[in-house]
């Protein structure tokens, strides 16, 4: 039987704000990323929910730190500039 991950939909609200070249060259960073320095799906799940609602967010970037979201949440050591999470 074939094992799917599960993934978690971290562009609800992010994806269609993102042109799809660009979605797709974060895929690859984000694949650069190690599976034990990524945040867990839970994580990831509210950070975007905090982002996706955040005054300093500009489509799919953050305009507190420059950073694109969907890159942001993924790492674990990562943190809000602002402190939200
Ligand atoms: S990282 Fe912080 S400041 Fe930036 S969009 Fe998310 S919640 Fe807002």
């Amino acid at each position: 039987m074939l094992k799917m991950e599960r993934r978690i939909c971290r562009r609800c609200l992010l994806q269609q704000e993102i042109p799809k070249d660009i979605a797709e060259y974060l895929d690859r960073l984000i694949a650069l990323i190690p599976k034990k320095e990524r945040a867990e799906d839970s994580v990831r799940e509210e950070r975007v929910k905090i982002c996706s609602s955040c005054e300093k967010r500009a489509d799919a970037v953050c305009m507190a730190c420059g950073c694109y979201i969907e890159l942001r949440i993924v790492a674990a050591a990562q943190n809000c500039p602002y402190h939200k999470w």
